[in-house]
């Protein structure tokens, strides 16, 4: 790159600096104005399950910029020459493929680094769709090439399975356990494919070390995780096992857990129910710990409430017997100390509440240990029917059993 190029390259960053208020400040009044009318106009002929209210932070905001203007910037900087774009859109198409590979489901990894679930899930899906919008362009502008044509399966079956990956991410709202096994499914047949459609070159060397980092991500998560499955929900001959209460259109459920785990308030598990459906192993859903204590035998017994919608939690409300094989994995989240504030106001709205009652307990216990600045803890909890009360009274009672000095109003 020339001297000149540097300037304006510079240039046009700080450019772009002085331009994201305006921009930061567009992207609001579209929201709330265009957004809202749209959203009116939307929301009743959309089933209840799309809400297209997702919340992004001003961050999450600035890196999916920061990441557009950067592949932007690679592919056409310094390239007036259509082979090189063709290349270097499929560079950087692997290039977010590799991140692309950990997946959408939470792993230990991203839990310790305190990313939160939807934000984890956001980003696999904004690198999703820069690798779909580059692998389309790169072949989109391959095909204006001269002797350049779409000749082989492993090309054909790229670029559909490509298409077909986009296409079917809108199944997620609707049918999350079949949309889960076509996307990885189509995730592999991707990674063969392109594996296949590139020049075989050594493993160490660019592009083919990119699929490769993609597999070796694929499967150690996949990996571990069915190790982590295992190691907490069999202990020797002892199994995690889970009772199902019913209590209106939701569950109660209580996991009497294989091997002690330690909690923290705010975490949450994915729990399978073997037997459930035929697939159970592979079908994990994440459910906020609401309470835990140990039983008669000195067992540690999590609690979980789950409210009924189409899947899972619907097979949950109708499930017989109540006693089942429980998988476990987790526990994933991280928690937040209140204990440095003199007021706590928690807020939730119906089935919510799951995330707060252990940080209620949490600050009871520590008050009466003296370890918190907290002298007031005030619980809003939005319910949508009155009967929603009884899904937490016992553990409501325990904690006002602790309650000496009202601390919880
Ligand atoms: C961190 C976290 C904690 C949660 N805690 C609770 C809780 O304590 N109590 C409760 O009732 N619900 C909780 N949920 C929601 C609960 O996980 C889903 O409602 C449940 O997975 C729905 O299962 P289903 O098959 O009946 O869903 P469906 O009726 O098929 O789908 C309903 C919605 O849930 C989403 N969904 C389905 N499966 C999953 C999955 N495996 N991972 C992520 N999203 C999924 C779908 O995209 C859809 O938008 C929590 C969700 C998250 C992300």
């Amino acid at each position: 790159m020339e001297i000149s190029e540097y300037y304006a390259l510079s240039l046009s960053a700080a450019f772009a600096l002085v331009l994201l208020p305006l921009l930061l400040f567009a992207a609001r009044w579209l929201r709330g104005h265009i957004g809202h009318d749209l959203h009116c106009l939307l929301h009743p002929l959309l089933p209840p399950s799309i809400s297209f209210k997702v919340l992004i932070s001003r961050y999450e905001f600035v890196v999916c910029c920061s990441l557009l203007a950067l592949n932007i910037l690679y592919v056409t900087l310094d390239n007036d020459d259509i082979e090189s774009v063709v290349r270097r859109l499929g560079h950087m198409a692997l290039v977010n493929l590799v991140p692309t590979s950990c997946g959408a489901h939470m792993n230990q990894l991203a839990s310790i680094c305190g990313i939160h679930h939807d934000r984890y899930f956001r980003f696999h899906a904004y690198l999703g769709v820069l690798f779909v919008a580059e692998a389309i362009l790169h072949t989109a502008f391959a095909l204006q090439l001269p002797n350049v044509s779409i000749n082989s399966y492993a090309e054909l079956i790229a670029l559909s399975s490509v298409c077909a990956i986009f296409v079917s991410s809108i199944l997620h709202y609707w049918f999350f356990e079949l949309f889960s096994y076509i996307h990885t499914f189509l995730a592999s047949a991707i990674l063969v494919a392109l594996w296949l459609h590139l020049p075989s070159t050594p493993l160490r060397e660019r592009p083919r070390l990119y699929i490769l980092l993609c597999s070796v991500l694929f499967i150690s998560i996949k990996t571990w995780r069915y190790l982590n499955i295992a190691y907490l929900s069999f202990s020797g001959w002892r199994q995690s096992m889970a009772t199902i209460e019913k209590h209106g259109d939701s569950v109660e459920i209580r996991v009497r857990l294989a091997r002690p785990l330690k909690l923290h308030a705010g975490q949450y598990i994915y729990l399978s129910l073997w037997g459930l459906s035929s697939l159970s192993a592979f079908e994990y859903h994440p459910f906020q710990i609401c309470w835990e204590y140990a039983d008669e035998h000195a067992q540690q017994v999590i609690v979980l409430l789950a409210q009924a919608r189409r899947g899972f939690s619907r097979r949950l409300l109708m499930a017989t017997p109540y006693e089942h094989r429980a998988l476990i994995e987790g526990p994933y989240g991280k928690t937040l100390s209140l204990g440095q504030y003199g007021t706590v106001l928690l807020f939730a709205t119906d089935m919510g509440i799951a995330g707060q009652l252990p940080y209620i307990r949490k600050l009871l216990e520590q008050y009466q240990q003296c370890k918190v600045k907290t002298r007031r803890i005030a619980l809003f909890w939005e319910l949508e029917d009155e009967g929603y009360r009884y899904w937490v009274k016992e553990w409501m009672n325990q904690m006002l059993s602790l309650d000496s000095d009202y601390v919880s109003p």
